[in-house]
């Protein structure tokens, strides 16, 4: 049976909550109409629960929700709420808090430094016994900001109870990866150093700044794309297979990954890559060049296309490199996983032509799933070319967000990222960051619109 739940989402008339969150759970709530849930929202703009329902409403109709589940949910609460000050905290916290039994998941939709200083607020809060935290990323600013504030919500909540939100790791193909991996007895013998060669994560695309240089010019490429999501899809593609597919079992698997991950050749100079837009077009859109965006400093010297190669230096896949890129207002995009095979170890004589590497293209984005064989020659059969089989995956009914807060709500951490994995990611990050800050590794420029440069992109181990 499903607990009752409040969701009190803190940062309820922002961007995220509008954009993302909302219409997420409005995926959710027409798929759960039953689910016992109640909706409040606090910010310390002044709404009223009229507003925040207005809001509520349009954002949950967005994702999905019919007219049945919009009327369930139409007599939702809203506080005005400074969420740094303690005391306010404490009477919100008494007022939606339900039953014992109940449970409370408080969603910080909010700046990360506020998202921080609630937390500092909470310390002085009676929380109900099942409280949980959802924590939107960035989740610190470094290693350090991260385990300080993971010792901060461990004086809060047991740290199953904390949900560090990545949306990546809702993203249905990113879930279909574990049946394809654990479900399937020819993937298993092939899932290794053994016969891959390398492995490419790429979250390449078309948008541009579109107006977010608040954010964007702060974090950049690296910290907004690799440093969690695509990390946290290398580490689901890297594991090991669990023995269940649980939040315990899943979150140690992809930890332990992290934990064996290093740069490839231990050096961030070679082992990364920057770029940044400069002005072109893309379709018939015109771009301009990013430093000439408005809200950008170009003394923060921000990249806009990030790549790292890293190594998962264990018995399964030592020596082959893995190499995560994500770039905005490219002219082609790629949003997939590539595993490139080894090449057979003899072909025989008398074939000829064809790159005999075969290959398997998991796509985030759309949901396909492509294999690239070696096969005979349409006119010689002796000339080989390459086939591609594909297929679509299946169509998610949940947006990713939905997927992510309905293990949220269930107070499930499958789907959310663990303490000591967010550490490991800026461990990673870190080291990249300071060389970059060292000027090691030079800006390079790339016109919007243009393909990811031909000399980036994966090397093959
Ligand atoms: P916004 O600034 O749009 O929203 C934050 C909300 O919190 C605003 O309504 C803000 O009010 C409110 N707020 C600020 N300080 C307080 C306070 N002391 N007490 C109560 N409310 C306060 O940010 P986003 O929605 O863009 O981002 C929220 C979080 O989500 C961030 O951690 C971000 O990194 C993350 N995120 C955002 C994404 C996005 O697409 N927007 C994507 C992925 C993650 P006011 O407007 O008055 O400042």
């Amino acid at each position: 049976m499903t607990t009752p739940t409040t969701l009190l989402v803190l940062g309820a008339s922002g961007d995220l909550t509008r954009r993302l969150l909302l219409p997420g759970l409005g995926s959710l709530l027409e798929r759960d109409p039953d689910r016992p849930l109640r909706i409040v929202g606090a910010d310390r703009a002044d709404l009223g629960a009229d507003g925040f329902a207005d809001r509520l409403g349009e954002a949950l109709a967005e994702g999905g929700a019919s007219d049945a589940v919009l009327a369930r949910h139409r007599e939702s609460d809203y506080h005005r709420l400074d969420v740094t000050d303690a005391d306010e905290f404490a009477r919100v916290l008494a007022d939606v808090a339900g039953d014992a039994n109940e449970r409370l998941v408080l969603y910080f939709a909010l700046p990360p430094a506020v998202t921080e200083r609630a937390c500092h607020a909470l310390t002085h809060c009676d929380l109900p016994p099942d409280t949980h935290l959802a924590m939107e990323k960035p989740f610190g600013r470094d290693q350090e900001s991260a385990r300080a504030l993971n010792e901060l919500v461990a004086r809060l909540v047991p740290d199953e109870r904390v949900h560090r939100v990545d949306h990546f790791l809702g993203k249905s193909t990113v879930i279909d990866v574990m049946a394809l991996r654990f479900a399937n007895r020819m993937t298993q013998a092939v899932w290794s150093a053994d016969h891959i060669a390398a492995i490419e994560i790429a979250y390449d695309e078309a948008l541009a700044l579109e107006g977010r240089a608040g954010y964007y010019d702060h974090a950049g490429a690296l910290v907004d794309m690799i440093q969690s999501h695509l990390l946290q899809v290398m580490a689901v593609v890297a594991m090991e297979p669990p023995s269940q597919i649980t939040g315990r079992e899943l979150r140690d698997a992809k930890s332990a990954v992290l934990r064996a991950t290093r740069l490839w050749g231990g050096d961030a100079a070679t082992a990364s890559r920057r770029g940044r837009y400069t002005a072109g077009t893309i379709g018939e859109r015109h771009v301009p060049n990013y430093l000439d965006e408005t809200g950008v400093d170009p003394a923060r010297d921000t990249e806009t296309m990030a790549q790292v190669t890293v190594e998962v230096v264990n018995q399964r896949w030592r020596g082959v490199p893995i190499t995560l890129r994500s770039g905005k207002a490219l002219g082609h995009t790629h949003k997939q996983i590539v595993i490139t095979f080894e090449d057979v170890r003899h072909l025989p004589e008398g074939f000829r032509g064809a790159d005999t590497r075969d290959r398997l293209i998991i796509g985030l984005d759309p949901d396909v799933m492509e294999l690239r064989l070696t096969t005979n020659g349409t006119e010689d059969p002796f000339e080989l070319e390459q086939s591609t089989f594909a297929t679509e995956l299946r169509r998610a009914e949940l947006t990713a967000y939905g997927e992510v807060l309905a293990a949220i709500l269930d107070g499930e951490a499958m789907l959310s990222v663990r303490g000591d994995a967010a550490e490991e990611c800026w461990r990673l990050t870190d080291e990249v960051l300071a060389a970059w800050k060292a000027g090691t590794v030079p800006m390079e420029d790339y016109e919007a619109g243009s393909p990811v440069p031909g000399d980036w992109g994966p090397a093959l181990g």
